[in-house]
């Protein structure tokens, strides 16, 4: 017997269209939407999702997150002491939040406590039906050189000692192109889904700095060209404008954060069609000053978006004029807000006025693209996945309406919600 299932919407936002439409219904047919529009008729034998008090909206994709900790306020600790089995159980405690808080698929990109492949089975488990939770799109480690951005041991860069033994456990960090060749092949070997490297430093790790070049000419090379043998996509973390136009040249995927950037720098990203995900939420203190809101991140952390205020609201403001660019939605949460809560980042776009609808779909069908799978997801289409979602909150009013999930189906199953909202 057919499993439908009839939605009634409030408001609809389809993934593509710059518009909410008013009364809409959708059918659900097993896994996939079968069809969707104003004038649906309802099947007798279809089950009724009456969600006309909300706006619904494809499932929303966190695209930059790192699952693998329980907490922000204990992730340096959870380092170095807890087990990769506790990691791993974290990256599946994620995957239960994001999908409770409306977000269906979410891309991982490579373990900050975790030296190893765990986030994969949890992928694996997740697919089997084994465990609720998001879809995860998975880069398990990324790669990276010593003392960079990626290399977690710079918190024993007072204790040598200790800080070689640290950084032994990270399997992908080390430096020159044969290195980076087999740190390439042997993700793409365990089940990687796409490649992180850490191109420049950072501002959450203590010794190093955004303007750093961390992986030489050779190495990137090395890299960027591997993965496009093997059929995987490459994205960067990066800031400064040279490393940028550089990885272009390199014809480098995507890139993360780029919150330094130039306008005519902004100019080549879009016309190379490489994506980028701005990352907005962790420098919110910065760009809205807030000294106060600045004393509760580490001091490393805080001395760095003090130093680099005015280049971030300036970089902010490339981004937001920057409209050519395929810009991603994601989130980054290491330093402030649980890993899960990734509807701060709608807050973040909407102070900056980034719209509504541009917002909306870089949660959707933009991310979707940037997860390769823009044939299954992203959009309320028939022949989709049934990824949906329905907010309580109106999105052209309310910067926390992301943070308040009514309903969420994966793949055609409706799961429970939870709101971060009662914290606000
Ligand atoms: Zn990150």
């Amino acid at each position: 017997m057919a499993d439908l299932k009839y939605i009634i919407c409030g408001k609809l936002f389809n993934g593509k269209d710059d518009e909410f439409y008013e009364g809409w219904k959708i059918l659900v047919d097993g896994n996939k939407i079968a069809a969707v529009g104003p004038e649906l008729e309802r099947p007798e034998s279809a089950m009724v999702i009456d969600l006309s008090d909300s706006t619904v909206t494809p499932g929303m994709i966190d695209a930059h997150m790192h699952m693998d900790f329980w907490d922000w306020h204990t992730i340096r600790q959870e380092v170095y002491e807890t087990s990769e089995e506790a990691k791993t159980l974290s990256c599946l405690h994620t995957a239960q939040k994001t999908l409770a808080r409306g977000f269906t698929t979410v891309r991982h990109m490579g373990g900050i406590t975790s030296n190893g492949f765990g986030i994969l089975d949890v992928k694996r488990a997740i697919d089997a039906g084994h465990f609720s939770g998001s879809r995860i799109i998975a880069a398990s480690r990324f790669i990276c050189g010593a003392g960079s951005h990626g290399d977690l041991s710079q918190a024993f860069s007072r204790n040598p000692e200790m800080g070689m033994i640290a950084q032994k456990l990270r399997k992908s960090l080390g430096a020159g192109p044969d290195f980076m060749v087999n740190a390439v092949r042997e993700e793409i070997k365990y089940g990687s889904d796409f490649i992180k490297i850490m191109a420049t430093g950072g501002f959450f790790t203590p010794n190093d700095n955004p303007m750093q070049t961390q992986l030489n000419d050779e190495e990137l090379e090395a890299v960027i060209r591997t993965a496009h043998e093997w059929g995987k996509t490459v994205t960067a973390h990066v800031y400064s404008v040279p490393h940028i136009r550089k990885l272009l040249q390199y014809r480098i995927d995507g890139m993360e954060h780029c919150a330094l950037m130039d306008n005519e720098t902004a100019d080549m990203i879009a016309d190379s069609g490489t994506y980028v995900v701005p990352t907005f939420s962790p420098y919110e203190e910065a760009i809205h000053y807030d000294p106060e809101g600045l004393k509760d991140k580490q001091p490393e952390f805080r001395a760095k978006l003090e130093l680099y205020k005015d280049s971030l609201q300036q970089g902010r403001k490339v981004i937001k004029n920057a409209r050519n660019i395929r810009l991603g939605f994601g989130t980054d949460f290491v330093a402030n807000h649980m890993n899960y809560e990734s509807g701060y980042e709608y807050k973040a776009w909407f102070e900056s006025d980034m719209g509504v609808f541009r917002t909306l779909k870089a949660a959707t069908s933009v991310n979707a693209g940037i997860v390769q799978m823009e044939d299954r997801i992203g959009t309320i289409e028939p022949g989709k996945l049934a990824d949906i979602a329905a907010w309580r909150r109106d999105f052209f009013t309310d910067p926390y309406a992301m943070l308040d999930c009514a309903f969420v189906m994966k793949d055609g199953v409706v799961y429970n919600t939870e709101s971060d909202i009662a914290k606000e």
